[in-house]
């Protein structure tokens, strides 16, 4: 036999019940007792589905992020919170979600800060400290489930957070220093897993992600104090590290002392030999060889290729799990029914993973006789994914080898065509526009779900989206914008909208991946080499330019920003898929420039997003995002003004390769950063325009005009008055119109002020 185990199962359930749960919860239609029974269905049954495995994890479940489940379970949830003793799930919920004044009898309680786990789409809650900050074990959660596991016959682990990670992840309110706290936390740890082990679990796993990014001597040092602090416990600790290289960190991971050591052998192949002869000899090696954040089948042969003899070496100290938790992929594949079968037939959702698992186990310890079926079958797949004429078109391969650095210049340098634009678009000084998207307001969103569904023949669907565009510019004229925007009434999602009218895309019914509590995304899959069989925007937005007179904005998605929130292809570096979706989004460029729309905005929201985890790769990745980019937007003539967008980022460390963008306006999220956002721009003497949000679109909350003209002011301490812009931080889609008019009028009327003064 060979060990096989899990890192953790997706929570949210096949059919997003927890979300519902939560969501009916929340409303109040739903009792505590009724959510922690839907807990408890999906924990069994992701037992179940996890039956095959040697040790299944326990504790990966979450009523809403695993972080958070971790402060609580170290009593470090913040004051807000209430006291403890109060009701611990209200407690929780306090700073998962926080609660508004009226729903708190009294003065409401801010959720905690939420970030983006590592490199990946799920977000967290971030653990706060301060000097007085004193841990203590709350231990129910783990133990409870840990005992419901014992019930079900469940081989349990139980999955923690690391102390070192811990500390780490965390922020700390006032300047004290998060290490500091170690000593106080390592005891509760230790006390931790003393109950664990009291109630029968033989392995913990505990997981230090950060061993796989560049840490500093202070961190490495807390790493060693830690686990030789643990060392006495009494069960056995998995080590876990994923989503990377070890690198540096390679020797001071495998000389911890533990019994065992993950190692993401997706990401970190090229480590195995290695970690193979650094472990010491009394260690368990587990190797992640199935990958957890991609959605494709595992090449079962090419595997056992390497691993046979990795096998051979280290016999029963070899245990196999996929690379991390399975949490990054959606549940069951089998639920794909009307996926084309094909395409079907080259992917892999958590269950077949795990069966994917069992078919590498089975074949090391019996011999790939043991399951020949299986391996046919799979290599049937794979062999049919790669020759396959649906994923390969030599015309956009021919076309991506033809790509000079000259696809990606503008014909004059911003100095020389902004002038020429001032004098086509005449603008005023402190242009004021929109991020995009208007109110999605319910009627719009039943049009496009009736037209999708077939309820609404294509006339009935133009006619009505064109009745909402003609709305949406209407209003724009009252309230006196400058630059003006169609609308995004077609567009259920910004990168979805364009995945479905390119070529090389598929899409999942029930593909969900939580990206935070009870949210979830299904990203589009990108199976195949990508090309725009015709336009995909041009009829809208010509249609909304024709209704006015003012400049309208056209609106599209970047390269890098579809890139980073779909699945894509793992059959070529992320620089190619890239680069074709630069070409074919630029196509989309110069038709609507040909079509005489003079401004056109490609959003590239998540570019910062797609940041490796270590900063030395950060620069190969910023040069090939920036190239994409670059091609996309550059192919037009210097007449034509080149936006581009920037959700909530830190750009301190990328301006160098924003300003390489050279788009000719950059509108950010900087609304409740004060306007110090901006420092960067001022501190790299940014050159070109910049429009700094002045409207928070994530509240409720309508800015005032005085506010506008403040936030404004504090923006041209830093940048030139004459190149600033007034929009709000993003889209408005989210919002109604009841709170989104009001809020544009006070901005337009910012922009009246500052002019005269
Ligand atoms: N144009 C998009 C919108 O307005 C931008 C959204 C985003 O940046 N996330 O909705
Ligand atoms: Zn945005």
């Amino acid at each position: 036999m060979v060990t096989t185990h899990n890192l953790g199962f997706p929570r949210i359930g096949e059919r997003r019940e927890l979300k519902f749960a939560l969501e009916g919860f929340w409303r109040g239609e739903l009792d505590e007792a009724a959510l922690r029974e839907t807990g408890a269905k999906l924990r069994a049954g992701n037992w179940r589905d996890q039956q095959p495995l040697t040790l299944a994890p326990v504790g990966d479940f979450s009523l809403y992020d695993q972080v958070l489940d971790m402060s609580a379970t170290l009593g470090n949830l913040p004051d807000r919170a209430g006291k403890a003793g109060e009701n611990a799930l209200d407690r929780y919920f306090r700073i998962a979600r926080g609660r508004s004044p009226a729903d708190d009898n009294c003065c409401g309680v801010h959720a905690g800060e939420m970030t983006k786990w590592f490199d990946t789409n799920y977000h967290y809650i971030v653990p706060e400290f301060d000097a007085n900050t004193r841990f203590a074990l709350e231990p129910t959660r783990l133990l409870e489930q840990l005992a419901e596991a014992k019930a079900e016959g469940v081989n349990a682990k139980p999955v923690i957070i690391g102390p070192v990670t811990y500390l780490w992840l965390g922020k700390s309110k006032d300047d004290t220093d998060r290490l500091s706290l170690l000593d106080d936390l390592l005891p509760v740890y230790g006390e931790l897993l003393q109950l664990l082990a009291d109630s029968g679990a033989e392995w913990v796993q505990i997981d230090e992600p950060i061993l796989v990014t560049e840490l500093g001597g202070e961190w490495r040092h807390a790493m060693n104090l830690a686990y030789h602090n643990l060392k006495a416990s009494p069960v056995k600790l998995l080590l876990t590290t994923y989503f990377g290289q070890l690198r540096e960190n390679l020797q001071l991971a495998c000389e911890l002392p533990v019994a065992g050591l993950h190692l993401d052998a997706i990401n970190a192949r090229d480590e195995v030999a290695r970690v193979t002869d650094w472990l010491p000899g009394h260690k368990v090696l587990s190797l992640g060889v199935i990958d957890g954040r991609n959605i494709w089948k595992t090449d079962l042969q090419a595997t056992l290729g390497w691993l046979e003899p990795v096998h051979q070496k280290l016999r029963e100290r070899l245990w196999l799990a996929p690379s991390c938790s399975l949490l990054h992929v959606p549940v069951d594949l089998d639920n794909e029914t009307t996926m084309d079968p094909e395409i079907r037939s080259w992917l892999a959702f958590a269950r077949q993973k795990l069966e994917e698992l069992q078919v590498l186990a089975m074949a090391l310890a019996e011999g790939r006789k043991s399951v020949a079926d299986g391996l046919k079958s799979n290599a049937d797949a794979i062999l049919s994914r790669r020759r396959s004429t649906r994923v390969t078109d030599p015309q956009v391969r021919n076309e991506v080898a033809a790509i000079t650095p000259e696809l990606g210049q503008r014909k004059s340098d911003y100095k020389h065509r902004s002038a020429i634009q001032a004098s086509h678009l005449k603008l005023p000084q402190y242009p004021t526009t929109t991020i995009g998207s208007f109110p999605q307001t319910k009627d719009i969103r039943q049009t496009r779900l009736k037209y999708r569904k077939g309820e609404l023949g294509p006339e009935e669907y133009q006619a009505r989206v064109r009745d909402e565009i003609r709305h949406c510019i209407q209003e724009q004229e009252k309230l006196g914008l400058d630059v003006l925007v169609h609308g995004e009434a077609e567009r259920n999602d910004m990168v979805e909208y364009f995945g479905e009218q390119l070529e090389g895309y598929v899409f999942s019914r029930l593909g969900w991946v939580q990206s935070y509590g009870s949210r979830c995304v299904k990203p589009p899959i990108l199976f195949g080499d990508i090309s725009r069989p015709k336009a995909m925007t041009v009829e809208w937005i010509r249609y909304a330019q024709s209704l006015t007179n003012k400049p309208l904005k056209g609106m599209l998605t970047g390269p890098v920003t579809i890139l980073n929130w779909s699945f894509v292809r793992d059959d070529q570096p992320r620089k190619d898929t890239c680069l074709q979706l630069a070409l074919a989004i630029r196509e989309e460029v110069l038709d609507l420039e040909q079509a005489g729309v003079n401004i056109i905005q490609i959003d590239e929201a998540a570019l910062r997003e797609g940041l490796p985890l270590r900063q030395s790769d950060w620069q190969s990745y910023l040069d090939w995002a920036i190239e994409a980019f670059r091609i996309t937007a550059n192919g037009v003539k210097d007449e034509t003004q080149i936006h581009t967008h920037m959700c909530y980022s830190e750009f301190n460390d990328i301006i160098e390769a924003i300003a390489r963008m050279d788009a000719d306006v950059i509108t950010i999220e900087t609304s409740r950063s004060d306007m110090e956002l901006l420092d960067a721009f001022k501190g790299f003497q940014y050159p070109n325009d910049i429009g700094p949000g002045v409207y928070d679109i994530h509240s409720p909350n309508v800015p005032g005009t005085d506010h506008i003209i403040s936030l404004m002011n504090k923006a041209a301490e830093r940048i030139p008055a004459e190149r600033l812009w007034i929009n709000p931080d993003c889209g408005l889609k989210t919002r109604s119109w009841d709170e989104v008019m009001p809020a544009l009028r006070g901005m337009v009327a910012a922009a009246r002020e500052l002019r005269e003064a």
